[in-house]
């Protein structure tokens, strides 16, 4: 039986490129003997690319495009897109012809050997520096907090198994950590080096503002897939550090003002020692954290009643 692969893409003003993607994606399905769709997503372009997608879909019995109103952001888009996917495979790609359809098969091969996500590896990249850079620093980082390690996280061109868009549901930017919330249910995740096309045509989306926004949807997906259900282990454990060493020092503050009082009779007014400062400090912000801790307890605690905190791959009869 042939494979068969839904081709979700996301496109924002990239008239230029859709229809020669098209074209690309139909010819290596052609070659491979691959049942296909295509699923174009359009994130609210101001450009022609609406009227390129209609053309394209009144032309082509597998082609289909969703239109948002407005710009949702590239998340929303692919969310949108893979929900409508009907065949086993999905596969997703960025619509600027940077990612090369007739890589395909050699994520197909690979997830054959028995993954659920395939993630495209730009290892030789046709970006400008100030974009590999960073994106290298931010690959390091989200492989060591996560414990899923790939070069390329943020590479669009990927395959998955549907099933994995049952469980990992897309918003706000999180379309970088796609590996690492599907790692975090169970699904096997692997990597294929894939030809890299410098954009031609139309400009980047992402600007220098990825940067600090990717750190902080980095540290909130860490703590989500590692703390989820349990985020009293984090903030309760930063406040129990930070309230006991305020404790040590009052302790050891009311020790030495008793030891001076005895030995000295010196009654030494104890707020001109930084130590008393710093302790209440700690006191207090360990204090608060815990009462966070105890907030985020609650909200996961309403949650998890009404959702089951596990995903399951299988059923026997
Ligand atoms: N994109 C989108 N919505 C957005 C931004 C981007 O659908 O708000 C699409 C865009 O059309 C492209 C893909 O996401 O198909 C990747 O965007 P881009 O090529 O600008 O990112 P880069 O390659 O510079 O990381
Ligand atoms: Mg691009």
């Amino acid at each position: 039986m042939s494979r068969q692969i839904s081709f979700v893409i996301p496109a924002f003003n990239e008239e230029e490129s859709i229809e020669t993607l098209h074209g690309e994606i139909a010819s290596v399905c052609q070659k491979n003997d691959y049942e296909f769709e295509v699923i174009f997503v359009d994130d609210g372009s101001s450009d022609s690319t609406w009227d390129k997608l209609k053309g394209l879909s009144e032309a082509h019995a597998g082609t289909r495009a969703i239109r948002f109103r407005r710009n949702f952001g590239k998340a929303a888009a692919l969310r949108a897109g893979t929900q409508e996917a009907k065949f086993p495979l999905v596969a997703t790609l960025d619509a600027d012809l940077q990612d090369d359809p007739s890589e395909v098969p050699r994520l197909v091969e690979e997830l054959d050997k028995g993954f659920d996500v395939i993630s495209g590896w730009k290892k030789v990249r046709n970006d400008p520096l100030g974009k590999t850079l960073p994106s290298k620093v931010f690959n390091a980082l989200v492989s060591h907090l996560t414990g899923v390690r790939l070069q390329d996280h943020n590479c669009g061109f990927k395959l998955y198994r549907r099933e994995v868009f049952d469980e990992v549901k897309l918003y706000g930017e999180r379309h970088r950590f796609v590996p690492v919330l599907a790692a975090a249910k169970g699904f096997r995740i692997s990597q294929v080096p894939v030809n890299h096309r410098a954009r031609q045509f139309g400009k980047s989306k992402y600007g220098w503002r990825r940067l600090p926004k990717g750190f902080l949807d980095l540290l909130t997906v860490s703590f989500l897939t590692g703390f989820n259900q349990r985020p009293q282990h984090v903030l309760g454990f930063a406040g129990l550090v930070s309230f006991f060493a305020g404790f040590t020092g009052m302790v050891w503050m009311a020790i030495y003002w008793l030891l001076r009082m005895v030995f000295f009779a010196d009654w030494e007014p104890l707020h001109r020692r930084p130590v008393v400062l710093y302790s209440l400090g700690g006191l207090l912000l360990g204090s608060q954290l815990l009462c966070m801790g105890f907030l985020a307890e609650l909200i996961v605690a309403q949650n998890a009643e009404r959702k089951e905190p596990y995903s399951i791959s299988e059923r026997s009869k």
